[in-house]
């Protein structure tokens, strides 16, 4: 997925510069057939305040079968919903192929489904492609992701037919893209066999520099970092690892006193690994009678005589082996 990044300066929307926390994606196509992603710049790049535009319009991003054009900030308010989905969701519009019209409603009339395939092909890959990542940097799943349409009917949108008018001429709907977007997310998570180097049971204290828990998630309250260790108590679930913000994350389970490593009840919040230093390493723990320089130490015999114990040290010294006595 190509990425191009040119905010839409001049839109009003842009200039009432307000943010959001993205809690989901909203999904749109244009209803304007053969405009490009990159075309909608010089279209909707103007100020309606200042009599330029009709339109009081912006999205995050246009998505075509070449890329993504990103417009607004991710986390910027848009005005794409007509409704309070604008508080809560990104929205990108899928830009519809030429070749047809459109009729009374949302019907599109002329609309060639076998010569539009591979461009519709192309431009569902980008958009799932941009979901994936939006998921990964607003901790989002392919549950928090609908279409204009469906945004309608939860009273959160104004009433349009995007983009149910047209996936289902492809034999696609909401759910099919969501569950692409869902197996596209595992499967990149499911590669990185080995999240992490820290194991359950190692006790790690969180770095005075971490500001929130993982990209997008929580600030970390300064008892955290300073109050205990903690103890790690997770690093799966479900049987994945657990990527948050895009970054890999475990559990703090457990807290451990600084002093006497008594155990109590933990925070229970994951954390991105990178905000961690571990204390104490379980799995240097199960290492450590392997290392090189440990010493293995054979006792050939238990004397009550001092003189018998020298006796044999002097037969065991002749045979060429090192050896001491020690009395205990
Ligand atoms: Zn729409």
């Amino acid at each position: 997925m190509e990425l191009n990044v040119k905010y839409m300066t001049r839109n009003d929307c842009f200039t009432a510069g307000r943010k959001i926390t993205p809690k989901g994606i909203m999904v749109h196509s244009t209803a304007t057939p053969g405009v490009m992603a990159a075309d909608w710049f010089s279209r909707w790049n103007k100020s309606y305040k200042a009599g330029e535009t009709n339109r009081q319009v912006a999205v995050h991003a246009f998505v075509d079968d070449k890329g993504v054009w990103q417009y607004l900030p991710w986390n910027h308010r848009g005005w794409h919903a007509g409704g309070a989905a604008n508080n809560t969701h990104i929205g990108f519009e899928i830009c519809e192929p030429g070749g047809f019209s459109y009729g009374k409603g949302s019907a599109m009339v002329g609309y060639n489904v076998s010569k539009n395939e591979d461009y519709f092909r192309k431009a569902w890959q980008n958009a799932v492609e941009l979901c994936v990542m939006l998921c990964r940097q607003y901790d989002l799943t392919e549950e928090d992701i609908i279409c204009h349409s469906e945004g309608a009917k939860k009273g959160i949108a104004s009433n349009h037919g995007d983009v149910m008018h047209w996936f289902p001429k492809h034999g696609e709907s909401m759910n099919s893209f969501r569950a692409a977007v869902g197996i596209a997310l595992n499967k990149t998570s499911s590669t990185v066999s080995s999240p992490t180097s820290i194991q359950v049971g190692d006790v790690v204290e969180v770095k005075a520099s971490a500001g929130k828990y993982y990209p997008g998630g929580a600030t970390i309250p300064g008892w955290v970092k300073t109050g205990s260790y903690h103890k790690v108590t997770q690093v799966v679930s479900n049987g994945k690892p657990v990527v948050k913000g895009g970054k890999t994350c475990v559990l703090l389970g457990k807290k451990v006193d600084k002093r006497k490593g008594k155990e109590s009840t933990g925070i229970m919040s994951w954390i991105d690994v990178g905000s961690l230093i571990v204390i104490v390493s379980k799995s240097k723990e199960v290492k450590k009678p392997i290392e090189r320089n440990s010493l293995y130490r054979v006792q050939i015999g238990a004397f009550s005589n001092q003189e018998n114990a020298e006796t044999l040290l002097e037969k065991v010294k002749k045979a060429g082996f090192d050896g001491f006595i020690k009395k205990g």
